[in-house]
């Protein structure tokens, strides 16, 4: 597509050599890192070839490595990042906390007031735990169905992605955490109730993402989750949401805008201002398992829990930057720029796409529109990398799956700079 002369595949090794002769620095360090990390990381996802550019410093959407390159940063770290890098009310919470002290090993007030605002913001979480990430959450979210309905089975839908130990895609088996796993299909509604009507009455739980996340941002359909929610009320299970990544669609997450209300919410990413964070929380009557004065039998540990760093800027990005109004203008302007991409795609007849809600884009060799991961199993992955390196060297860095998670300090300047480079690829 980008070149008529050489193949796809030269296209791509060229690309990745310039790039590789461009950064020094970041090579060198990348055989450093790989002598001591197995991979050369700690977060395979960050990986991607010949090496990753290393930062060396980073400001609201910008990221500059340490060889001197800057980059708009769209990927906003796989949705942590909504933020940006600097945000000064984060900045100045956490510097006040650090003025506080921290690693107290005891309860404090930031706690309690960061407690309060998930409660108030997400309808189906009357009480709520810490965890330290978005794994831990959806994997406390399990253990707590299951304790609560004396059940074992979990539903799970094929290629989902809840976590480092909960991936359902290739090769996620060998690290995957050993429950009972049933098995549906993302928006085949018809799935879901072949599921229950063979093993309703062993399912602990079903655990969905309201928008497929890693799969591709391959959004729900409203009569998959209905189903699931009904199928659960049905058959005594609990749905649980996995909101790591869609709790930034509105307010209220996906599950307020799309008006079904979860029995357990596993919550992840920005709500600790981009510091560590996770958490899950529900009804009151589950919760209450945790609560030894309510009769609850269960101790849930974690040093790191209530952290005050992450409860300081917490509570700073959901008091005085994540308000209705900013997330919502943050959505409207992914689904402009999701809207502009597929207007291009459509305009040239390339045979691309792109998926997503709100501020989530995913980005696809294949003709849309996309309602499952399988139609994205045979997308052209040279093409898929082409692109990535081909922004990358305009100055636009997303995930090289094609993946944006927009922040808020990107700006329209930015979107117009990112569409110009990829119609360019585009148009060839
Ligand atoms: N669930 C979803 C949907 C995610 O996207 C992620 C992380 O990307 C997780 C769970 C796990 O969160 P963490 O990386 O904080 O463990």
């Amino acid at each position: 597509m980008s070149n008529d002369i050489i193949s796809p595949r030269h296209a791509l090794d060229d690309a990745a050599r310039i790039y590789a002769d461009r950064r020094p620095r970041s090579r060198a360090l990348a055989r450093e890192a790989a002598l001591v990390q197995p991979g050369g990381n700690t977060r395979s996802v960050l990986d991607f070839k010949p090496f990753p550019f290393r930062v060396a410093h980073a400001e609201n959407a910008t990221l500059v490595d340490v060889d001197g390159f800057s980059y708009v940063d769209l990927l906003g770290d796989y949705s942590a990042g909504i933020l940006g890098h600097s945000n000064p009310a984060v900045r100045g919470a956490v510097e006040r906390a650090l003025a506080d002290g921290w690693s107290l090993g005891a309860v404090h007030e930031r706690e309690v007031l960061l407690a309060q605002l998930i409660v108030d913001r997400f309808p189906g979480i009357d009480k709520v735990r810490f965890t330290n990430s978005g794994t831990e959450a959806t994997l406390m979210s399990i253990l707590t169905a299951r304790h609560h309905t004396s059940r074992q089975a979990v539903v799970v839908c094929r290629s989902a992605y809840h976590g480092g130990m909960l991936y359902f895609g290739h090769g996620g088996e060998p690290l995957r955490a050993p429950f009972d796993f049933v098995f549906v299909d993302y928006n085949r509604p018809e799935t879901v109730a072949a599921a229950f009507a063979e093993h309703g009455s062993r399912i602990a739980a079903a655990l969905v993402e309201p928008m497929m996340g890693s799969a591709g941002c391959i959004a729900s359909q409203p009569a998959f989750l209905a189903e699931l929610r009904a199928q659960c009320s049905a058959n005594g299970s609990l749905l649980i949401f996995d909101e790591v990544m869609t709790s930034r669609l509105s307010v209220g997450g996906a599950q307020l805008r799309y008006g079904i209300t979860p029995d357990l919410t596993a919550l992840g990413k920005y709500l600790g201002g981009g510091m560590t964070f996770g958490a899950f929380g529900g009804r009151a009557d589950v919760m209450q398992a945790y609560d030894p004065a309510a009769g609850g039998g269960l101790t849930h540990g974690g040093t790191f829990n209530n952290n005050v760093l992450t409860c300081a800027g917490g509570i700073a990005a959901l008091t005085e930057v994540l308000t209705a109004e900013n997330l919502d203008a943050l959505n409207s302007r992914g689904d402009r720029l999701r809207d502009r991409l597929n207007d291009l795609f459509a305009a040239t007849g390339a045979d691309w796409c792109a998926t997503g809600i709100g501020s989530f884009i995913g980005i696809h060799p294949v003709r849309g529109p996309v309602s499952g991961p399988d139609e994205l199993a045979d997308a052209d992955s040279t093409q898929r990398d082409l692109l990535f390196h081909h922004v990358l060297a305009a100055g636009y860095y997303m995930a090289a799956r094609g993946y944006i998670a927009l922040s808020l300090p990107v700006t329209d300047d930015d979107l117009d700079g990112f569409m110009t480079a990829v119609e360019a690829f585009i148009v060839g």
